[in-house]
């Protein structure tokens, strides 16, 4: 990233001097926080104001330089001297053109900015011009290029139907243009003649000059026939594609055609009527898309997910975004992107659906498009980005709004000479504090705007008072107790030693506060099976002490002093313990366990030492020993299909319902990883750690050789990782719309208040929001995420990130500002919580209808009237499809018999307490070529698109999807990459279903390795490797992420899912 011309002013890079203005307001520096990069300050700045803000005031992108009051303040200026800033605003936003970024700044708006030439080279090829003029912003038609007609044409008359080519010069996508596709139904290509579709009058293909009055001339383009239609025999002339004109000649199909699709799209292989292109319908819809012959679409036609990555990568890669400016639409999650913080929370904390809301209740409810937000508040902040300041409002605690209660905040307009500020949520008017009382600048602005991070940054972190402690007391640091069953099946897999060795050291990895020298993380140890063990291991003993608990119904904790200890104090006799346990259990016979016991036991330990902690459960087996929240093999495959199939998912109340309370009253959180053998009722046994912000982690027939790395790799990072205890989340939002529902691993006492145990960084919220009155254009959307936690410290602390949007009566802006991956996200976890109750097949019908929906109203009210042939789709939503249709087919939706229920009910915890990023690779996994990887290069290889069709038999590919990873081996491949990666002769010398990749000296060796360790790093969960060789039984199970195609447990192809839903919004549009 380049910080060239950026202006790393004041506040935060003032040295000692500068602290002046922190004096009074910022009060000494908290004990260094956990979270963040504050270990490595990047450069360029000057050392931190000592007891002023957290972080040392330098940092790499540099801090808050100006500020900018943003697009709050009327008429501020700024941003002359950061080169990367984002774009204007849409125009929607008055102030936004104070910032005067050439519209053609980088970060401009996808969807406004002409796309670079590599951007429309892809996919988008295939797509129709036609009908380009946006409704809201016309753009001269002239503007478009000559070529646009001169290279279209003739190939759309070439033969009708299946061609494709790429039409669109980046000129012509100067303002928003739809993209769109057309996926012909038959009928036109047998009978209506360009007239009878009602359509505007069109210049006849061949004839339209190279320039037109709007809206600018169709480029027909051939089609994505849908397969039904009908279509028989040589294509006739259709609506668009009126008879060959000499033109059409001109390029002859196969010759390459702009951009680097252009062979693959070339004529030939789509000219023909070719059968079984579309093996599988629509499920649902089967009928209708079987048609007697059926041309083979090319896949290159319809939009691309990678290409959209790589374009988007290759646009704002690398950059820095800053966020001054209300609405403006982030860089896709999977770009590398730098965030400085002006004003706007990171995209890394909070990501929208989309950047502008509608103003009415009435606009969002006719275009169907989700209003949420994805909140992930504990988001890892990369190392050259700055990690959040800490304010001390002294005493009386953070400034906050009398009325709503918002914080203090730079959505706080200062009035009255500084005396009084007006809310920006509630436009409550306020006293300003006489400590906190500032004189304005000649803008209005506070003169100490920029030394303050809670007037000039998205997010930053409150030290908050006894008022926000329970009891009114301060909070004692978290513990860990480590829980392991030692029935049978753990002590013969050789798990128990596993974990005990692992624990000599992992437990000196404890998370600390920066600075401190030691965790204050106190640590527990129980063991059990259908009765409880505990551990005195305090220092003062030369041995360990065991103490029995068999009454399993009333559980208690048989000691207080010793069970809970310091590690590094401790660390013999936990030592002596850790070495005995395996030994202990050896010769155990016991196979039944007990689980909601052991929960409680936590709880109570927690409970009795007056803190939060978190529990670290290792269990092997549904818990059926008599005892609260027992359970029995409810598992029924019968109910796959039916109405009851919902049953499956819901957990078992009673015992285990009381106990989710207990634990989030405690601030409990509980991690479960799990051994199973077989069916462990994992809706049931999920459910706690599920609603305290725990993770669970599954190793079906665990083996310490095959999956014991695996295993130590997740426990290591999941007893590392930055966390906050006993939190409690509101989302404030301004007056006109509210937060009116949550998903995710969270827990709901209140229809307000989001109550989690814990929450690490890695779980995301997504937050719904509605409209409850109008919004206006003016004011915008904004959002206040308040997140009161206890650290690993034990300091009770609020960490605050705001967000603002911009709002529109104009339906195009929304669609122009859409986040695909984030609406992704909110889709899969509302379908994952509404399959609790309703039928799965009801589910998937209105996740499908809502696409459908969305689509539909763009193409009414933003795209100009076109042919109802052509499938056209806002350019920021033009993969959604490709993402929904593989939601559909995930193990959870899919209602599969082959699937065991464990599994499925496994996938949708994970799901529900995903970030963006995570679900958008998760439902569009990375599928890397190896076999071409430049060894020489630091780089991970382009993706390809995830289909059969761009395997290849003398190719080798990884395919990674967050919680899983393949390595595919064509059956040709080349010896010589065999031999270098395995160190054997050939394919044929490989083992089947191998997990292990030696580490060789050789180029291609190191090269893979450092790919696949750096994948690792980005992904929350480490991965195990399957290594998958072609046409051998296990290839099943990396084929079914290949989404693209026709799902192998059910699901359409993506191909087919397009062609359905067009279908669909035809419908909906007559
Ligand atoms: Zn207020």
């Amino acid at each position: 990233m380049s910080q060239q011309g950026y202006v790393a002013t004041p506040p935060y890079s003032q040295a000692q001097a500068g602290m002046g203005g922190y004096s009074t307001g910022f009060g000494n520096p908290p004990p260094q926080s956990h979270y963040g990069a504050y270990g490595s300050p990047p450069q360029g700045y000057s050392a931190p104001p000592t007891g002023v803000l957290k972080p040392p005031a330098s940092s790499p992108s540099g801090m808050p330089p100006i500020l900018v009051s943003s697009q709050y303040g009327a008429n501020i200026q700024q941003n002359g001297a950061h080169p990367h800033s984002f774009a204007p605003p849409a125009a929607s936003d008055p102030s936004m053109s104070s910032y005067g970024q050439p519209p053609q700044s980088a970060f401009y708006s996808m969807a406004q900015s002409p796309p670079p030439t590599q951007q429309l080279t892809n996919q988008m090829s295939s797509m129709n011009i036609a009908g380009y003029g946006q409704r809201p912003m016309q753009s001269p038609s002239s503007s478009a290029p000559p070529q646009q007609f001169q290279t279209s044409p003739p190939q759309q008359f070439q033969t009708s139907p299946p061609q494709q080519f790429q039409t669109s010069p980046p000129q012509q996508f100067q303002t928003s243009p739809p993209q769109q596709f057309q996926t012909s139904p038959p009928q036109q290509f047998q009978t209506s003649p360009p007239s009878a579709m009602g359509h505007p009058p069109l210049s006849p293909p061949g004839q339209q000059p190279p320039s037109l009055g709007s809206p600018p001339p169709m480029a027909t383009m051939g089609s994505m026939s849908a397969p039904p239609m009908g279509m028989s025999g040589p294509p006739g002339p259709g609506v668009h594609q009126p008879p060959l004109g000499p033109q059409g000649y001109q390029q002859q199909p196969g010759s390459p055609i702009a951009g680097p699709y252009g062979a693959q799209m070339a004529g030939p292989q789509m000219a023909g009527p070719q059968t079984g292109a579309f093996p599988g319908g629509f499920p649902g819809a089967p009928s209708q898309m079987a048609g007697p012959p059926q041309k083979k679409l090319d896949p290159d036609s319809i939009p691309s997910p990678t290409q959209v990555i790589e374009d988007d990568q290759v646009k704002r890669g690398g950059q820095v975004y800053v966020s001054n400016v209300r609405g403006q639409v982030p860089p896709l999650v999977t770009t590398d992107f730098t965030v400085q913080d002006q004003g706007n929370a990171s995209p890394r904390f909070m990501r929208c659906t989309t950047y502008s809301f509608p103003c009415t209740a009435d606009l969002a409810k006719q275009c169907k498009v989700p209003l949420a937000a994805i909140i992930k508040p504990f988001a890892t902040v990369p190392k050259n980005e700055t990690p959040l300041y800490i304010v001390n409002h002294g005493e009386t605690g953070p400034i906050r709004c009398n009325r709503c209660k918002a914080y203090m905040c730079p959505y706080m307009q200062f009035i009255d000479g500084g005396r009084r500020y007006q809310c920006g949520f509630c436009s409550c008017v306020n006293e300003v504090p006489a400590q906190y009382f500032q004189h304005l600048d000649h803008m209005g602005r506070r003169m100490d705007m920029y030394e303050r991070p809670e007037l000039s940054l998205g997010s930053y972190e409150f030290i908050a008072t006894l008022d926000y402690c329970k009891n009114n007391k301060p909070p004692n640091p978290p513990a860990y107790i480590f829980m392991i069953d030692v029935s049978y099946n753990n002590i013969k897999s050789g798990l128990v030693k596993l974990i005990c060795e692992e624990l000599k050291t992992l437990l000196d990895r404890l998370p600390k506060e920066e600075g401190a020298e030691s965790s204050a993380i106190k640590v527990g140890f129980v063991t059990y099976n259908k009765i409880l063990h505990f551990y005195n291991v305090k220092s003062a003993l030369a041995q360990p002490q065991m103490m029995v608990v068999s009454d399993v119904a009333e559980m208690f904790v048989p000691l207080l002093d010793g069970f809970l200890v310091n590690f590094q104090e401790s660390r013999p006799v936990i030592n002596n313990l850790l070495d005995q346990i395996p030994d202990m259990f050896a010769d155990t016979n016991e196979s039944e366990t007990v689980f909601a016991p052991v929960v409680q036991a936590g709880v109570e330990a927690l409970k009795a030492a007056e803190c939060s902690g978190k529990l670290f459960i290792f269990h092997s087996s549904i818990p059926t020993a008599e005892a609260p929240g027992k359970l029995k093999n409810r598992d029924d495959k019968k109910l796959v299909g039916t109405e009851k199939e919902k049953t499956l998912f819901q957990p078992q109340r009673g015992v285990y319902e009381q106990l989710t309370k207990d634990c989030v009253a405690q601030g409990c959180c509980v991690d479960l990883f799990l051994f199973p053998n077989q069916y462990v009722d994992m809706a049931t046994m999920g459910d706690v750690p599920s609603h305290t912000g725990g993770s669970i982690y599954k190793y079906s027939n665990f083996q310490v050789e095959v999956n014991g790395q695996h295993f130590l790799n997740d426990l290591k990072r999941d007893v590392e990782k930055s966390i906050g205890f006993d939190a409690i989340m509101r989302v404030r939002t301004g007056t006109g719309f509210r937060a009116t529902d949550f998903f995710g691993a969270v827990h709901m006492s209140n229809t307000t208040d989001v109550e989690m145990a814990a929450v690490d960084c890695d779980k995301a919220l997504t937050v719904e929001f509605k409209h409850d009155d109008t919004l206006s254009e003016e004011a915008g959307a904004v959002m206040q995420c308040a997140l009161l936690y206890t650290t690993i410290g034990g300091e009770r602390r609020l960490r605050i990130h705001n967000l603002s949007l911009n709002c529109s009566a104009q339906l195009s802006e929304l669609f122009k500002s859409c986040e695909t991956d984030a609406l992704i996200n909110f889709f899969a976890k509302s379908a994952y919580r509404a399959m609790l109750n309703q039928p799965l097949k009801a589910v998937r019908e209105i996740l499908v209808n809502q696409t459908a929906h969305m689509l539909a109203c763009y193409r009414k009210n933003c795209a100009t009237p076109s042919a109802a042939s052509q499938l056209i789709l806002p350019d920021a939503m033009k993969v959604f499809p490709v993402y929904m249709n593989s939601l559909l087919k995930t193990p959870s939706l899919v209602g599969s018999t082959e699937l065991s229920t464990d599994d499925r009910a496994f996938y949708r915890f994970m799901v529900m307490a995903m970030g963006v990023e995570e679900t958008q690779v998760l439902l569009y996994p990375r599928l890397i070529p190896l076999h071409t990887m430049d060894v020489s290069s630091e780089s991970i290889p382009a993706p390809v698109r995830c289909s059969e069709e761009r395997l290849s038999e003398s190719g080798m590919f990884l395919l990674e999807n967050g919680l899983s990873m393949f390595l595919w081996l064509g059956q040709a491949c080349s010896p010589d990459l065999i031999q270098n990666l395995f160190n054997v002769p050939s394919f044929g010398h490989l083992n089947s279903e191998g997990t292990s990749l030696p580490v060789l000296d050789n180029a291609h060796s190191r090269k893979l390795h450092s790919i696949i360790s750096s994948i690792s790093q980005q992904r929350a969960t480490s991965m195990k490797l399957l290594i998958v060789k072609q046409k051998d039984r296990a290839e099943m199970l990396f084929r079914q992420h290949l989404v693209e195609d026709k799902g192998l447990h059910g699901g359409a192809s993506y191909m087919d899912f397009l062609c359905y839903v067009h279908r669909e919004i035809r419908q909906l549009l007559t």
